[in-house]
């Protein structure tokens, strides 16, 4: 019997986990430039918490929780996203508070949990680096959200994605829009996939994001919403629009674009790529917008917020289609070679040295020849390789080698342990 990973969950390895830990200092830049300062919520919440705020009829609740109840008898679910915990963290903690910053900026990094069908790009175990701001509704801060996701694009390096924009209005305008939506929609129900039938008696709104073939004549004549939208929730959406105009920031407006959860209101967006990553089908990396009802909805004060979220593993793929060289080059500073018995004393004690000293430094464990060391020394990409020989040792001498140009030259023992830091550096420079 040999364990698998359960699906859609995977390994990150040594190779790979470098390029997690490259995202995340690029993200930890970003967020530090725009003020959103990390939180960190459990991975596990009340089911009932999800419910509410994601929205009973959506697929995350309806098919896709990692939900069981816990030895204590509470109904738990793995989380599927990150708002609603930090809405929840918000409003327990008091964070709106006169002692907190208000807007309440934050941004987190972590996995999240949604039973999916898997393949490239969707997972059941997959992470989202995310922001949310709450306290002001201020199209501002929507157009600062957005700008920090695309920052953490080029950040990285992505260049090829489309930012597409909609409105989904407020309370008043969406439902005006619902209305509209049901009249045009239900003389036609039997056209519909069976997935969107359904879903006009519990989200028609969701029809618009179907992806079915059958759908898509239907859904293209639809009633926009754009067309519903109140004078309050155009004018929102406008300054939205010129604020990002302002700041040359290039958009697309897709008045059929919705989202799968149910609290967004006012400005949604998603950032979209076509890279060869993604067999050049339109995927969306990053997603998110406005959601002015959620905090009062969960049992906080009528607070509005703005979030969006982005998956790590789609950032992954997108970056590795784009990038010419490799990201990260394996590279540490010293590799320790010792040449006969009378060495190993000194090996421990030297390595040891430099670790403490500062230096990354690797040695042989496994008793191998000198040849076979210097060739881990450059499977390594190490900077320098200290070799200790038995008759140099005797001395009190020992060679140090520069191994991209291959001079060496020898040293004190004593003057390694004392001033390791400038011999490197003078032999940097040889
Ligand atoms: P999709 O339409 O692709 O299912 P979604 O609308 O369900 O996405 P959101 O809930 O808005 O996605 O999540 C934001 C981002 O998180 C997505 O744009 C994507 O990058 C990522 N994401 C969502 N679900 C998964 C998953 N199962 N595996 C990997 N990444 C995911
Ligand atoms: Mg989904």
């Amino acid at each position: 019997m040999i364990y698998q990973r359960p699906k859609g969950t995977r390994d990150i390895l040594p190779g790979e986990s470098e390029k997690w830990q490259y995202i995340e200092r690029k993200a930890q830049e970003v967020f530090k430039r725009y003020q959103y300062k990390e939180i960190r919520t459990p991975i596990f919440e009340h089911l009932e918490l999800i419910t509410r705020s994601v929205g009973e009829s959506t697929d995350i609740v309806t098919k896709e929780m990692y939900d069981f109840e816990d030895k204590g008898g509470r109904h738990i679910t793995l989380r599927p996203e990150g708002t609603a915990p930090v809405v929840r963290a918000y409003v327990e903690n008091k964070l709106y508070g006169p002692e907190h910053q208000n807007p309440y900026k934050v941004y987190y990094i972590g996995p999240m949990f949604r039973y999916e069908r898997p393949q490239a790009g969707r997972l059941r175990q997959f992470h989202q680096i995310g922001i949310e701001v709450l306290g002001a509704d201020n199209p501002a801060i929507d157009v600062e959200g957005i700008s920090a996701a695309l920052a953490l694009f080029s950040s990285l390096g992505i260049k090829k994605f489309k930012l597409v924009i909609n409105s989904l209005g407020d309370k008043e305008s969406r439902e005006a829009h619902r209305i509209a939506l049901l009249n045009y929609l239900t003389p036609l129900a039997d056209k519909l996939s069976p997935d969107s039938k359904r879903r006009l008696k519990t989200n028609p709104l969701r029809i618009l994001d179907s992806k079915e073939a059958q759908d898509q004549p239907l859904v293209a004549d639809a009633p926009s919403i754009l067309d519903y939208l109140n004078p309050e929730s155009k004018t929102y959406f406008e300054t939205v629009k010129e604020m990002l105009n302002t700041l040359k920031i290039p958009f697309e407006v897709d008045s059929n674009m919705v989202r799968g959860l149910d609290y967004y209101n006012h400005t949604i967006f998603e950032i979209m790529s076509d890279s060869k990553a993604f067999s050049g089908v339109n995927t969306t990396i990053c997603a998110g917008g406005r959601y002015n009802g959620l905090v009062e909805e969960i049992g906080g004060p009528n607070i509005p917020g703005f979030g969006f979220g982005s998956g790590i593993e789609r950032l992954i793929l997108a970056l590795e289609a784009e990038q010419e060289k490799e990201l990260i080059d394996v590279n540490i500073d010293v590799y320790v070679i010792g040449i006969g018995e009378k060495s190993a004393v000194e090996i421990l004690k030297l390595v040891e040295h430099l670790r403490q000293i500062g230096l990354s430094v690797e040695r042989d464990y496994l008793d191998r020849k000198v040849k076979a060391q210097f060739k881990q020394a450059n499977k390594l990409g190490t900077k320098f390789s200290v070799i200790i020989g038995d008759d140099e040792l005797a001395i009190g001498k020992v060679t140090v080698k520069q191994m991209e140009t291959g001079y060496e030259t020898q040293y004190d023992l004593k003057d390694i342990y004392k001033n390791p830091a400038e011999i490197f550096q003078n032999l940097e420079h040889q």
